[in-house]
């Protein structure tokens, strides 16, 4: 998480951008499923107001220690934990914890801090590689209030995900499309 709250600002800095108070950045975080430091993007959402909620965060499913921040208008920025600086942090005692599969709030706190304050005290520049990234394309689809009845559990669904069967609005799990969800049940994404 201080990894991530880190890059997080350091993203915002070189983006020339305050912390999002609406809807005015992106933050795309390239670590995906099935490995540690996922927690990565938590303190980017901390410190960048790039919340899950709010839509404003994804995740891109590479499986790397970067954050790529979108601002409209603007070159988007990429924030990567310098290779050196993982392999630096991976000798933190905290980690041969983790390793174990001793849970964070398990591990002694003084280990933990050792950790965290390494990750905190570190020089930016020693820590991340960040670049521009002018070509990158990313949208949202437009935002719509409208929403339906399901005729069959009799939900409000927001209509652009209402499935049309037999002529009658339905929600997604009610008409038994799968796909949108397949990929969320099956840990695919
Ligand atoms: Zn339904």
């Amino acid at each position: 998480m201080p990894i991530g709250y880190r890059m997080g600002k350091t993203a915002m800095r070189v983006a020339e951008v305050e912390r999002a108070r609406d809807h005015g950045a992106f933050a795309l975080v390239e670590i995906g499923v099935g490995h540690p430091q996922t927690c990565m993007a938590d303190g980017v959402m901390a410190s960048t107001g790039c919340t899950y909620g709010k839509l404003m965060i994804e995740r891109l499913g590479y499986g790397k220690m970067a954050t790529i921040m979108v601002v409209p208008g603007k070159p988007a920025v990429r924030v990567y934990l310098r290779s050196e600086f993982q392999d630096e942090l991976a000798t933190q005692e905290f980690f041969s914890y983790r390793k174990r599969g001793v849970e964070p709030s398990e591990i002694p706190r003084e280990v933990a801090q050792r950790a965290v304050d390494v990750v905190l005290n570190a020089p930016e520049e020693r820590m991340f590689k960040v670049e521009h990234l002018p070509d990158l394309a990313f949208s949202r689809p437009k935002g719509t209030f409208a929403k339906v009845k399901c005729h069959q559990c009799g939900e409000y669904v927001f209509e652009r995900y209402a499935r049309m069967v037999g002529g009658n609005p339905l929600c997604i799990p009610c008409s038994g499309f799968t796909e949108a969800r397949s990929e969320v049940l099956k840990g695919q994404q």
